[in-house]
């Protein structure tokens, strides 16, 4: 049986109680627009592989579509509609005038040469490249794409419809990127992990914290969060993890980056991947994939705080398992909000054609995450709901309210 992400019950909750017209809610419910292609590989033998291309664009009213290019063997439409209903609410949440999208290819990049993986994503813009633009749709790096990847897609934009940086976010900074992209969504994780324990009366330095997943996300999310005093006991990636009661050494398991946890020497005890996330902690932060807590293994999480980095880690029956044991949780379209909060800065900072400095990127990244944080805290308050609950009220409000005023396109 497919897992049913909290995600899902929030958007229906919120939906249920909202005063609006049946129609409009199935509009706030489905995407405007799927697009699935077929992309041909001649691989570098000689042999032929089918590939399948995805974007989903959920909603545009708030500003151009937005959200991640991921390059994962596990996805599908559905996947992909989840995830830019994710978006939609997200850059609402945070405030900032895009919408939501997502797509990727179905395929493993393991698998393939970097000459193919770059033909592979120069052909899925050349397949795509109409739906795309600064002002339309805008992608950017998710799971199995990174800077490389989106310097691959400018270039075949570019080559389509001429000099166009702010048509793709996460590029190297050389190409019209910008400073603190890279650890921008793990940043993010840290701030608001740090506003949450000050919120819940927690002393954010003499907390353990587990991080399952190891990727950009995550590795920048423990380094920024040890270096706010707390101890990073335990850490995964999909090969394995390492648990230290003392706290593991942040630069070491940074080191030796594209070597997998399984094949390293690391001080500490050597655990499996799933072992983190009933690990003995205080802050549990999900930074993988979808659907990683469940109803079977969330009676064993001890933190009494997670923290969602990864969009739809936790299923409907695993929060509510986990409400009642009394963990709180700060949802994803919240807690990993820094990325594409940067890619907005990098959008803007392309509109100008002049570089933002690192320092201008950080005061407005924190300061822009601390008002929507502020902005949820007093609102849930009022409301007395969850943190979720109540960021989804008030993103699907936003959205609502755009629809309404502007008219129907
Ligand atoms: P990544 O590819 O850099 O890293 C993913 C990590 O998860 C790797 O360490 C991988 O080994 C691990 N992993 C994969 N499958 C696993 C499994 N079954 N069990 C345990 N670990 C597993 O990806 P990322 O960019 O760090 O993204 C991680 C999550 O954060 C995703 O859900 C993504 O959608 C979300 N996110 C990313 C960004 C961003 O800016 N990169 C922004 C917002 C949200």
């Amino acid at each position: 049986m497919p897992q049913i992400s909290a995600h899902c019950k929030a958007l229906n909750n919120t939906l249920e109680k909202m005063d609006c017209s049946g129609e409009m809610k199935a509009l706030l419910k489905t995407p405007q627009r799927e697009l699935i292609v077929e992309l041909p590989l001649k691989k570098d033998d000689g042999s032929i592989a089918i590939f399948k291309g995805y974007r989903v664009q959920d909603n545009n009213s708030r500003g151009p579509y937005k959200g991640g290019l991921r390059f994962n063997e596990n996805v599908d439409l559905d996947h992909f509609r989840d995830l830019a209903s994710v978006m939609t609410w997200k850059t609402a949440l945070v405030d900032i005038p895009f919408g939501g999208a997502k797509g990727g290819i179905s395929c493993n990049p393991k698998d393939l040469s970097e000459n193919e993986l770059e033909t592979l994503t120069k052909r899925f813009i050349e397949k795509t490249s109409m739906l795309f633009g600064p002002s339309l749709d805008i992608p950017a790096p998710d799971m199995g794409t990174g800077p490389r990847e989106m310097t691959w897609l400018m270039s075949a934009f570019e080559k389509l419809h001429g000099y166009s940086p702010g048509a793709v976010t996460g590029k190297p900074v050389e190409f019209g990127g910008i400073e603190g992209r890279v650890e921008a969504t793990g940043k993010g994780v840290a701030l608001f992990t740090k506003w949450a324990c000050e919120e819940e009366d927690i002393d954010l330095s003499s907390r353990r914290v587990a991080i399952h997943g190891f990727g950009n996300v995550g590795s920048h999310a423990a380094m920024i969060l040890s270096e706010m005093g707390a101890t990073i006991v335990a850490a995964s990636d999909a090969s394995g993890g390492w648990y230290n009661p003392k706290g593991l050494d942040i630069t070491e398991l940074r080191s030796e980056q594209g070597k997998e946890f399984a094949d390293r020497e690391i001080e500490g005890e050597k655990i499996s991947s799933s072992d983190v996330l009933s690990i003995d902690c205080d802050i549990l932060i999900p930074a993988a994939i979808e659907n990683t807590l469940t109803k079977d293994n969330a009676n064993s999480v001890k933190a009494r705080l997670i923290v969602e980095a990864a969009n739809l880690p936790t299923t409907t029956e695993a929060e509510e398992i986990l409400e009642e044991k009394g963990v709180t949780i700060v949802p994803d379209i919240l807690a990993n909000s820094g990325g594409v909060t940067v890619s907005f800065f990098e959008w803007a900072q392309n509109s100008q054609n002049f570089p933002w400095k690192k320092e201008k990127v950080d005061r407005e990244l924190e300061s822009l995450l601390k008002s929507a944080w502020n902005n949820l805290v007093q609102s849930r308050t009022e409301a007395k709901e969850s943190y979720r609950q109540t960021a989804y009220d008030i993103a699907i409000n936003r959205v609502r309210v755009a629809m309404l005023k502007k008219g129907f396109r």
